[in-house]
This record gives structure tokens, C-alpha cells and sequence, in this order.
């Protein structure tokens, strides 16, 4: 394979690009200017080499905790689950929640062997027996796989008396996933949220 075929090979695994867009890439990579690929290139390298996840909630960062985690003025007796990196950036974008985040990393697939030591669902046991939080958000996708994996979460923590736990209410339409709603939709079902209660 060539070089020119290997970097539009390259280009595919990035998700939602297929073969044309690859292309794209790949000459406008050939054309554009070398400053600005250099760039990219670097950028590419040191992402991957600075960015770990967060001890405390598995947000992707450069310092050990993440800037959320790290503020004062946020309500860390609220903790919000979600199942992926994007799903926090979303609710960010809303302005509107003052708790903080824990992120799952997915969510339980037996058929794909996700299954719960895939998931940083340790680390969320750990947080909350050596933290005191009065309130778990159970905001996972709006779907199937998403509910299945909330009522596994709520048994087992149903058993911390203390811990109020909810999930966002009307607004987030069965069948989504939480990337794909609008700000207002997410922030409205966030700010309703109801008790959780065993199906
Ligand atoms: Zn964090």
C-alpha cells in the first residue's frame, strides 16, 4: 500500500468517516499547508500522551483531578452518572448543572462482554463510601441498554439509605441517546428530575 492510500486508510477509523471523507482528508492533507498539519500531528501525539482520566469521576484531563472535580463552588454531594465523556461535555454545554460528574465509560452489553467490571463502577462504590453524597443522578442514554444498566446501578446502590437516587425526567425521549438532544431538552430533563424507582 502506498503512502497516500495508507493515510486515507489511517483517517477511517475516526468515527463517521467513510471512504469519501477519508479521501477528502487525505488531500487536503497533501495540499494544505505544513505549519498546520505539523500542528495537527502534534496535537494528535500529545493528546494522547497527557490526557488520562480524572481519579475521581474518569473525565478525560492533564492534571490527576479534573478541573470539575477540582472547583469549590460546584455541589459535589450531587453526583451525576453518564455513560461517556460526551455526555458530560453535553450537559456542560447546558450551563446549568452545579454537581459533579461520574463517568461509567459505557454501559453493561453482555453480548459484546461489557459487562460490570468494564465499567468504573468500583470506582463509583469507592467515591461514594468515602464521600459524602446525598444524591446520584442517573442519567444514562434514554434506550434500552441504558435502562438495563440503570436498574443495575440502582440495586446496588439502593442499599446507601442516605443517597437520594433520581433520573432525569420527561423531555428525554425513549429510544435517544443524550448526544443527540438539545441543550434545552437535556437541561430541562436534568433540572425535573424524579425519584428512581424499582421496575
Ligand atoms: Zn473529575
Amino acid at each position: 500500500m502506498n503512502i497516500i492510500n495508507e493515510l486515507k486508510e489511517a483517517f477511517k477509523i475516526l468515527p463517521g468517516v467513510g471512504n469519501r471523507t477519508a479521501q477528502r482528508f487525505t488531500f487536503y492533507t497533501i495540499k494544505a499547508n505544513k505549519e498546520k498539519i505539523e500542528r495537527l500531528s502534534d496535537l494528535l501525539k500529545e493528546v494522547k500522551e497527557k490526557i488520562h482520566p480524572c481519579k475521581i469521576c474518569g473525565n478525560p484531563t492533564t492534571e490527576e483531578i479534573c478541573p470539575i472535580c477540582n472547583n469549590d463552588t460546584r455541589d459535589h454531594s450531587t453526583v451525576l452518572i453518564v455513560e461517556n465523556t460526551e455526555d458530560l461535555y453535553q450537559i456542560e454545554a447546558t450551563g446549568k448543572f452545579r454537581g459533579v460528574y461520574h463517568i461509567l465509560g459505557g454501559h453493561l452489553a453482555p453480548l459484546e462482554n461489557i459487562t460490570p467490571e468494564n465499567l468504573r463502577i468500583k470506582e463509583l462504590i469507592d467515591r461514594i463510601e468515602n464521600n459524602d453524597i446525598e444524591e446520584i443522578i442517573l442519567a444514562l442514554n434514554p434506550n434500552t441498554a441504558g435502562e438495563v444498566t440503570s436498574i443495575y446501578l440502582f440495586d446496588l446502590l439502593k442499599k446507601y439509605k442516605d443517597i437520594k437516587i433520581t433520573k432525569p425526567s420527561i423531555g428525554l425521549p425513549y429510544g435517544s441517546t443524550i448526544h443527540y438532544l438539545d441543550n434545552y431538552t437535556i437541561m430541562q430533563g436534568i433540572s425535573d428530575r424524579k425519584e428512581f424507582k424499582e421496575q
